[in-house]
C-alpha cells in the first residue's frame, strides 16, 4: 500500500542466509556442507533493504564485508540492528570502509541492549585511540524501541520477539517482516503481521533447538501468519535446501544466499 504512496518499488537482497557457523561449517563432512548446490552456501544472516535513493541493511554479519563487495554495495544509508549476538554484530568493524569515502559516521539504529553488547564486544571503538591518525569505525547511534522510525524513504516497524530468553527485534517494512533469531513470536507481534506479502522467519534445522525455531515450526508459525510467500532463514548445515524444498508446504521456501524479492 505504502509503496504506491511512494510510488517506488522496494528491493529486498538475501546477503546471509545461515546460521551462527556458516554453511559449509569448518570441518564437517555432512552432505550439505560437501554439496555443490549454491543453495547449501551460507553466509551469516543479513538481509538488504533498497529503495532507488535508500540502502539499508539488516544486522552486521562477520561476513559483512564479503556480502557488501558480492552485491556491489558502494553506498550504504545505515544499519538497522536486531540483537547483539556475534552473528549478527560481527562485521561492524568493516563500516570504516564507508567512512572513509563517505567521510561521515555510519548511521546505526539499535536497541539499548543490543549497544551495550556491542559497547563490550568492540570496546576499543570507545576507547581513546591507540595512535592518531584512526582506524577505528564511526558511528553515529540512533536509539529505537517499538516505535516506528525512517530511514530515507523507509519505513521500519520494529517487531517484538523472542529468542531463547532474550528479547530481540524483527521489523515490517510495508509489506514485508523479517524475523530472524526467534523461537516464539509473541501474539502483540502476530497482530502487527496481517497481510503480509512476504514473511523471512527463523528456522534452524529439524531438531529441537532453545531458541531458533525449527523447520516444522516455522512452517506452523507461517501457517498462522498466512504471509503469501514466507522463506525460512538463519539455516544450519543440516538443512540440504534441495532435500528440505521438497518437504515444504505451498508457500513455504528456502530461502538461499542472494535470493531478490520485490514489493
Ligand atoms: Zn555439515
Ligand atoms: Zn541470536
Ligand atoms: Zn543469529
Amino acid at each position: 500500500m505504502q509503496s504506491d504512496i511512494y510510488n517506488r518499488k522496494l528491493k529486498f537482497v538475501v546477503l546471509g542466509s545461515g546460521t551462527s557457523t556458516g554453511v559449509p561449517t569448518i570441518s564437517c563432512k555432512c552432505p550439505t556442507c560437501l554439496s555443490n548446490d549454491p543453495r547449501d552456501k551460507r553466509l551469516r544472516t543479513s538481509l538488504l533493504v533498497q529503495s532507488p535513493n535508500t540502502t539499508v541493511v539488516i544486522d552486521a554479519s562477520p561476513d559483512f564485508r564479503q556480502q557488501m563487495l558480492q552485491h556491489n554495495v558502494d553506498k550504504l544509508d545505515a544499519i538497522v540492528f536486531t540483537h547483539g549476538h556475534f552473528d549478527h554484530i560481527g562485521g561492524l568493524d568493516d563500516i570504516r570502509a564507508f567512512n572513509y569515502t563517505t567521510k561521515m559516521p555510519m548511521k546505526i539504529f539499535l536497541d539499548k541492549k543490543t549497544f551495550e553488547r556491542i559497547k563490550k564486544t568492540f570496546f576499543y571503538i570507545f576507547e581513546e585511540p591507540e595512535r592518531s591518525g584512526g582506524g577505528l569505525p564511526l558511528l553515529d547511534v540512533n536509539f529505537i524501541d517499538i516505535e516506528p522510525f525512517t530511514i530515507g524513504d523507509i519505513k521500519f516497524d520494529p517487531l517484538k520477539l523472542h529468542h531463547g530468553t532474550l528479547e530481540v527485534l524483527g521489523f515490517r517494512i510495508e509489506n514485508l517482516a523479517y524475523c530472524t533469531d526467534t523461537n516464539n513470536i509473541p501474539d502483540e507481534t502476530l497482530r502487527l503481521l496481517c497481510d503480509l506479502e512476504i514473511l523471512l522467519l527463523d528456522a534452524l534445522r529439524y531438531e529441537k533447538h532453545s531458541s531458533h525455531f525449527t523447520i516444522e515450526e516455522a512452517i506452523s508459525v507461517a501457517q498462522r501468519i498466512k504471509a503469501k510467500r514466507t522463506y525460512l532463514i538463519h539455516l544450519a548445515h543440516q538443512v540440504k535446501h534441495s532435500e528440505c524444498s521438497k518437504l515444504l508446504p505451498e508457500g513455504v521456501y528456502l530461502s538461499y544466499d542472494g535470493l531478490t524479492l520485490e514489493l
